[in-house]
């Protein structure tokens, strides 16, 4: 490491919120330091931490000569069902000599998470919390760390037909390259952020920028980023993404091939010819299929664009923020030509956007031009109904994290058997209670949806890297079976009681919140199994 930060950052009111942690002192993991000082070995950073004051990533401070942790680690209480959400409550850990204030969680189902839980890195410790528990008279064990990854990115969906920018255009952060615009999926533009490339691999300014952007992100914080020849966008993981300082309202309800085929009947007899513009895929009801099933007879209007299949058209304008997701601002510019031998002064002729935003209806005058219309009721309440069947525009953020390095020495002496364990889906992996999906092939390589994760689950440390909570769950048997480190599991009641097995930097109690009812119960899960 050369990029060791030495500096003491300010957390005024640590002396005030914090009590004493009793042994050692002066002298951490070997490494003596100034009087007034302490080494947090927590990361690679090492920070020297004054009396009073927190290290670089504000997470750990020296309380009257100990290191601990600031925040309390986060327990879920299971959902019971009631519409009432308990408050969160704050319990302290009992030191020497004190009485317990948390005998009322003795009766709740709780899952330790990583969240608040400390942790090494490189992970030469065991992880802070193994903690046995019984689910269903079946014996489990959860090994909870609070993670530091360097290597982790983001999948950022955003649901809109809008242009955002090309692909592989690289999206920007207070200036800086933190990502990049990726393969658009089906009404959503993909951004892929993050990742070590951008963490390490660059300037030390694009590593920052990078980490706190990602930081904020998986806080569910707002942020801003532009798109090199593309858009702004304001986006906050679980609401709608803002593009170019329009709040974005719908999410298209198919391509303009799918729409052609859910409302084609409900046209029938209404209009003579439907126009869905597209950027990817323009539909055109008397040529599809879906027309020719109904019995639509042609209509002459021939659109711009390469024709893929009959009623289906590829490029009938460039990409853009106007009609479905290309430039147009005028429908009629994406019409080619007007056949005279087939089409007839009073064709009825609708132009419709993939949400229903954009519509306009024409009917051809005796020299077959299209003449802008009122349009009919009838009409009016199919473009009424794209618009009904859009869902609401959602900006998606799943974090995706890289598990497989030396956090596993946390649960196991033999990192391979945890490894192997996962791929056999005995182990529930976890982030901060909340669900994963572990990538199949080597590695743990797992994605979580932040808005499944407690608010304000991630932490960073100026490495830089991002931290994040991680649990893995299993039966005793397994854990044993695995190599694990039985000598340091600890019972539920026991860590409510006192916290992790270690001192230096250790939480200083808990804090216990509701677990979302959207989410499976951690610890059922694999209690489920035969
Ligand atoms: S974990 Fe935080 S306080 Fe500890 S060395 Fe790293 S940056 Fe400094």
């Amino acid at each position: 490491m050369t990029e060791h930060t030495r500096v003491d950052y300010g957390a005024d009111d640590v002396d005030a919120k914090m009590r004493a942690t009793p042994g050692p002192t002066r002298i951490h993991d070997g490494q003596s330091v100034a009087a007034s000082k302490i080494v947090c070995s927590a990361c690679p950073v090492l920070c020297n931490i004054s009396e009073g004051r927190t290290g670089a990533c504000d997470r750990y401070a020296n309380v009257a000569g100990a290191l601990i942790r600031v925040d309390p680690v986060v327990m879920l209480r299971k959902h019971d069902g009631s519409e009432t959400a308990k408050a969160a409550t704050l319990v302290p850990f009992v030191r020497e000599g004190e009485a317990w204030q948390g005998d009322i969680l003795a009766d709740e189902r709780l899952f330790v998470t990583g969240i608040g839980a400390s942790s090494t890195y490189p992970d030469y410790k065991p992880a802070p919390f193994i903690v046995a528990s019984q689910v269903d008279g079946i014996d489990m064990v959860t090994v909870v760390t609070e993670a530091i990854f360097s290597y982790c990115s983001y999948r950022v969906k955003i649901d809109t037909d809008r242009f955002l920018g090309p692909e592989q255009a690289s999206v920007r952060y207070r200036g800086e390259v933190v990502g990049h615009v990726t393969t658009a999926e089906y009404g959503s533009q993909m951004l892929s952020l993050g990742g070590v490339h951008h963490l390490t691999g660059g300037s030390k300014k694009e590593g920052r920028a990078t980490c706190d952007v990602m930081l904020a992100l998986g806080n569910r914080d707002a942020v801003e980023v532009t798109i090199d020849g593309g858009a702004t966008l304001a986006l906050t993981a679980g609401r709608a993404p803002i593009v170019d300082g329009v709040l974005e309202q719908r999410m298209r309800v198919g391509c303009g091939s799918a729409t052609i085929g859910i409302f084609a009947p409900q046209w029938l007899g209404h209009v003579d010819e439907v126009i869905v513009v597209d950027d990817h895929i323009t539909g055109v009801l008397s040529e599809h299929q879906a027309g020719r099933y109904i019995g639509i007879g042609r209509s002459g209007i021939r659109v711009r664009g390469r024709k893929s299949t009959p009623g289906r058209y590829f490029q009938v304008a460039n990409p853009g923020t106007g009609w479905g997701g290309t430039d147009v601002s005028d429908p009629l510019e994406i019409i080619e030509s007007i056949d005279a031998r087939i089409a007839w002064p009073g064709l009825r002729l609708l132009m419709v956007s993939t949400t229903g935003e954009h519509h306009a209806y024409f009917e051809l005058d005796s020299g077959l031009r299209p003449v802008p219309k009122e349009m009919p009721e009838a009409v009016a309440r199919v473009v009424a109904r794209i618009g009904e069947n859009c869902e609401p525009s959602l900006t998606s953020v799943l974090f995706v994290g890289g598990a497989g390095g030396s956090l596993r020495a946390g649960a196991t002496d033999n990192p391979i058997l945890l490894t192997r364990a996962i791929k056999r889906a005995l182990v529930n992996v976890t982030a901060g209670g909340a669900p994963t999906y572990v990538w199949p092939g080597g590695g743990i390589t797992f994605m979580v949806d932040v808005t499944r994760m407690p608010l304000h689950a991630f932490g960073s440390v100026p490495t830089p890297a991002l931290v994040a909570p991680l649990e893995f769950t299993l039966r005793m048997a397994d854990f044993a079976a695995l190599g694990g480190h039985m000598q340091y599991v600890k019972s539920l009641d026991e860590v409510l009681r006192h916290g992790s097995y270690h001192v230096d930097g250790a939480p200083q109690g808990l804090v216990l919140a509701n677990a979302s009812a959207a989410n499976p119960w951690p610890l059922s899960a694999l209690a489920m199994l035969g």
